[in-house]
């Protein structure tokens, strides 16, 4: 009974509260794939795709090409046999959001289907976890009064983008500080800075007392030695979002010594190299924090699933849901403020 019967792709619209601007890029609305799998039973499973032309060179066109082909690869396979459908969806390396989206409705399929939750296949290591909110480029005194609106709302942990103007930014860092003492700071400069101006950022920022708990992305992504430099040469722990798309590039990670974080995103490494990310970070002493594209609810749904499974992170930077506008809730957890919990049945 637990066949696939039918995969349908849909494509999905949502709109940002305010556009969201990170160093070289700007969104207004996020535009996602909905992945619905049948199965004999009746049961279904969904996933969400939300790709980054930006960090993995995807786009929903090519996404919603696929729709025939996918089918053709899914129709008569079992969700029992998971593992099997993530070994044939690895191949759609060049898809990492689809590839998310197909393993996750497979998890979800299944775990209607035998009624438990996606998180407890994976482990059911956590019962609620806490995300953070994230404030974008903006001028610095719109920056502080988000930062502000934040804080007012309950979250402890605040993520920082910068990236675009060393000077601001560390303005703009001072500011918030001043009035949001007793956060915890991730700051992203999403590839912006060369080597030598993430470590003044960081050093400047370290002579004001400011504590930073993971400085993300300071370099190019190519730039492995330069994310080494930065590493060794500021007092914060470096973490890799764009320079960590797969499971080979986490080995490199660990064997050059040049991070202290991982971030993970299921839209780049799907479930199944998550899964193994999660393994490596663990033997190669790194530590991981679980981070987002523009998912909605539905997409978040997946890594909220996948963090509580494996307990795998320090950090929570699942905010993209709280920052658009959503016709209806639609994850399979609780959100009250920054905690999300397993929904109970
Ligand atoms: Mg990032």
């Amino acid at each position: 009974m637990s066949k696939i019967v039918d995969v349908k792709f849909s494509l999905k619209t949502y709109e940002y509260f305010k556009p969201f601007h990170i160093t070289g890029s700007v969104s207004s609305e996020s535009r996602n794939v909905e992945v619905e799998l049948v199965l004999e039973s009746g049961v279904r499973g969904f996933g969400e795709a939300s790709p980054s032309f930006r960090v993995n060179g995807e786009r929903v066109e090519s996404i919603l090409a696929l729709e025939h082909f996918v089918r053709e690869m899914l129709l008569g396979q079992d969700v029992k046999n998971y593992r099997r459908i993530f070994d044939m969806t690895d191949r759609l390396f060049a898809f990492p959001s689809l590839k998310a989206a197909l393993q996750f409705a497979v998890l979800d399929a299944l775990a209607e289907e035998v009624g438990l939750e996606v998180c407890h296949l994976l482990g059911g290591a956590k019962e609620e976890i806490e995300t953070d909110k994230t404030v974008g480029i903006d001028t610095i005194e719109n920056r502080v009064e988000e930062a502000i609106g934040i804080f007012r709302e309950g979250f402890r942990v605040i993520k920082i983008k910068v990236g675009e103007n060393l000077r601001e930014d560390i303005e703009a860092m001072a500011e918030i500080y001043r009035v949001t003492k007793g956060a915890e700071y991730i700051v992203d400069a999403n590839m912006g800075y060369t080597p030598k101006e993430a470590v003044e950022f960081a050093r400047k920022v370290y002579q004001m007392g400011i504590d930073v708990a993971v400085y993300e992305q300071p370099v190019r992504r190519e730039d492995i030695e330069g994310l080494k430099y930065v590493r060794f040469h500021s007092p914060f722990p470096v973490a890799a979002d764009e320079s960590a798309r797969t499971k080979y590039d986490v080995m490199r990670l660990v064997k050059e010594e040049a991070v202290d974080y991982v971030n993970i995103k299921l839209m780049k490494s799907g479930i199944s190299d998550a899964l193994a990310i999660v393994e490596i970070a663990k033997s190669g002493g790194l530590k991981l924090m679980i981070g987002c594209m523009g998912e909605s609810s539905l997409g978040i749904n997946q890594s909220v699933h996948f963090a509580l499974g494996t307990g795998a992170f320090e950090f929570h930077d699942l905010d993209s849901h709280l920052m658009m506008k959503e016709g209806s809730f639609r994850g399979k957890f609780v959100q009250d403020g920054p905690k999300m919990r397993v929904r109970s049945r």
